[in-house]
């Protein structure tokens, strides 16, 4: 049976005429590269409303949402808890500039959740996030270079930019122009989950590393999880190095558990950078940590670091009602949600006769094409899969009204509002998104 609002034909008029007005206004009509759909072609949809695990677009398509805002809506769309609390703090003014009750309740929120964070301070993304955890790393150790690794990103500071995963990835960029060598000078990039090229750069650069900066599992090149011991490495040579560990948890905090990754491996960071769940779909992120690295932050500190709209009221209502509502109820939903959708797609791929891996970053996932057994564990391995198996893949699943991340290099985000429909629309969407994978040609091959 095909699950009601199934779009057979999906009329793009609207969108497509909405893509090229927005072109004359915004750099490639969007206010974020991997919204414009370079990876995968065609018209990405504009969208005007969601509801529970729903996007409705301008042409009056409905999909079911696989990417959730890029994982902040665990909870579903316009969840009526939290467009509640929004509603009545903006009801109540928008900005003051001056401290209020719900910033210390939402670090408290965080603080209780994650034991390793005992300091947090509010900012405005991840990128500013990850951005003054660096800042602050160098403060505080008095050194200036930073590890980070292939294939994780950790937003679009200069210095993390290099061979970064997520739409830099997607673009195929190595960095980006506008980057200075002296902030590419200080940034060591290193291959994920090789803890023995960890231990050399320590070797030869030891007394001048601030700080390895590592996604608690990789989930911006796909989903690559730390291998066994590879974060308990990271902090083991760091803490030996009197270095920082960073562990950049803007996607996997509060979704992949409670504590985010750190309640799955238990390995004890430093510093933490949190965005994404953590304000519900507003704008504001966090990052936090050692309170005697965090103490070193002005205004108790000399590192310097500010906001004008930091810790918004508005914001910071949608992330404590986000959180608040983030019962041990949802998580097990999510989780389950996230096996049975990539259980799904996995054994169509098979009856396709698609060569595939599905791998977890915990119950974030991806799938690779390829006909390798071995698992995937860094961003060499990823670059080497069947990538233009991805695009028809996806563009069958959307016609199906199924809304999966537009890029093979991105995970896919459940929330806890899929209903049977949705799990029966996926189902619906999934053989011919299979067929169409199953019949691309390699460039260069076939027609
Ligand atoms: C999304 C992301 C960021 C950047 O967050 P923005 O809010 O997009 O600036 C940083 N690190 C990781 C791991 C992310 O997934």
């Amino acid at each position: 049976m095909v699950a009601p609002g199934l779009n057979t034909a999906p009329n793009t008029a609207r969108s497509e005429e909405y893509f090229a007005r927005a072109a004359h206004a915004t750099p490639g009509g969007v206010n974020s590269p991997v919204r414009a759909f370079s990876a995968v072609g065609g018209t990405p949809r504009f969208i005007t409303s969601a509801s529970g695990c729903t996007l409705t677009d301008v042409d009056g398509n409905t999909y079911v949402d696989l990417v959730c805002s890029w994982g902040p809506m665990i909870l579903g769309h316009a969840h009526p808890a939290v467009v509640e609390a929004v509603q009545k703090a903006a009801a109540g003014g928008l900005s003051f500039g001056a401290p209020t009750v719900g910033e210390i309740e939402l670090a408290e929120e965080i603080i209780d959740r994650v034991d390793p964070v005992s300091r947090l301070r509010l900012v405005n993304s991840g990128t500013e996030a990850t951005m003054s955890a660096v800042r602050l790393a160098r403060g505080f150790t008095g050194r200036s270079k930073i590890v980070k690794f292939s294939g994780c990103y950790h937003g679009h500071v200069d210095a993390l930019l290099a061979d970064a995963g997520s739409g830099v990835a997607t673009l195929g960029l190595p960095t980006s122009p506008g980057v200075t060598g002296a902030s590419a000078h200080d940034t060591l990039v290193l291959p994920y989950n090789d803890l023995a090229a960890v231990e050399a750069a320590f070797a030869e650069h030891g007394s001048d590393i601030a700080a390895v900066i590592t996604e608690a599992a990789a989930g911006n090149m796909g989903a690559v999880a730390p291998i066994a011991g590879f974060n308990e490495g990271l902090r083991a040579v760091t803490a030996r190095n009197d270095a920082l560990l960073i562990m950049d948890e803007v996607m996997t905090g509060f979704r992949v558990s409670p504590a985010g990754y750190h309640g799955i491996d238990g390995v004890v960071g430093d510093l933490y950078t949190f965005g994404k769940v953590m304000s519900g779909g507003l704008p504001a992120a966090a990052f936090g940590g050692r309170a005697d690295v965090m103490e070193h932050l002005a205004p108790t500190g000399p590192v310097y670091q500010a906001g004008t709209l930091s810790g918004n009221p508005v914001a910071v209502a949608s992330g404590l009602a986000t959180l608040r509502n983030a019962t041990a109820d949802v998580y097990a939903t999510l989780d389950a949600n996230a096996d049975r959708v990539a259980s799904m797609v996995s054994e169509a791929l098979t009856a396709a006769g698609v060569p595939h891996r599905v791998q977890f970053s915990g119950n974030l996932f991806s799938f690779f094409f390829t006909d390798d057994d071995e698992p995937i564990v860094d961003y060499a391995g990823v670059k080497k899969t069947q990538t233009w198996r991805f695009a028809p893949f996806f563009h069958a699943l959307l016609a199906g009204g199924v809304y999966a991340p537009p890029s093979a290099f991105e995970a896919w985000f459940v929330s806890a509002a899929l209903d049977d429909a949705a799990f029966e629309r996926i189902a619906a969407a999934l053989p011919a998104a299979a067929a169409a994978a199953a019949a691309a040609t390699a460039p260069g091959e076939g027609n």
